[in-house]
């Protein structure tokens, strides 16, 4: 049993998805027993732009807000692809890199992918590096707050391959990988994720802090 055993954290997204893979995450972690809702549960918390140029900074944008709203920890994540022959972008614009496009989020993904895709097109295998990022943070109706990283480096593929996962997964191999993150099961990609990797370090974090 956790520290944190029957605490309720709000997780700062309204995607569903999202919410799924972080109670994954976080059972894994030791942390299956906290009571993990998302922010769609407070009707009144407000939803919050991601107006700054850093993960970290969207991240605590999102967490601090719903900290304030509900009283209760807020989690929040904010993560995307990072092009080493694109000095980095789509970066902070991964989920907008096509413009505010109307639409299901699986269209606007598959229109993020192909402009990725356009753009490198004359960019050579050995330079078509890449890589996810994720800043998870944890703030607390305190202040205090956390904050953990998690990468996983990659190269671009030079057409979309697989049909798991969402947004630029069917464009990335990780290191050492083949197949794209599309290509993977869920919890093969929970082990190498940025995600992953953020919201484990995240979670011992919350451990040692309620230990
Ligand atoms: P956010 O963290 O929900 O703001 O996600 C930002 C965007 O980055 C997503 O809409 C995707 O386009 C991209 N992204 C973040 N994580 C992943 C991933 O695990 N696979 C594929 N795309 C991702």
């Amino acid at each position: 049993m956790s520290g944190l055993a029957g605490r309720r954290v709000v997780l700062a997204t309204r995607n569903a998805h999202k919410i799924v893979e972080l109670k994954r995450i976080l059972a894994v972690a030791g942390l299956g027993d906290v009571e993990l809702v998302g922010v769609g549960e407070y009707p009144g918390a407000p939803e919050v732009a991601e107006t700054e140029h850093t993960f970290e900074g969207n991240a605590f944008l999102k967490a601090r807000a719903v900290a304030r709203a509900t009283g209760e920890i807020a989690i929040a994540d904010d993560s995307g692809l990072a092009v080493d022959a694109l000095s980095g972008m789509p970066g902070v614009l991964s989920a907008r890199w096509s413009g505010d496009l109307e639409g299901p989020d699986a269209d606007r993904d598959v229109v993020n992918l192909r402009l990725v895709l356009a753009q490198v097109a004359d960019v050579p295998d050995e330079r078509r590096g890449a890589a996810f990022v994720c800043a998870a943070v944890a703030v607390f109706p305190s202040g205090e707050e956390l904050v953990a990283h998690g990468r996983v480096t990659g190269s671009l593929t030079r057409a979309p391959r697989g049909s798991n996962g969402f947004g630029y997964d069917p464009i990335f191999v990780p290191s050492g990988y083949d197949r794209t993150t599309a290509q993977m099961s869920a919890g093969e990609k929970d082990a190498i994720s940025h995600r992953g990797k953020a919201f484990r370090a995240l979670a011992d974090m919350l451990v040692a802090k309620f230990a």
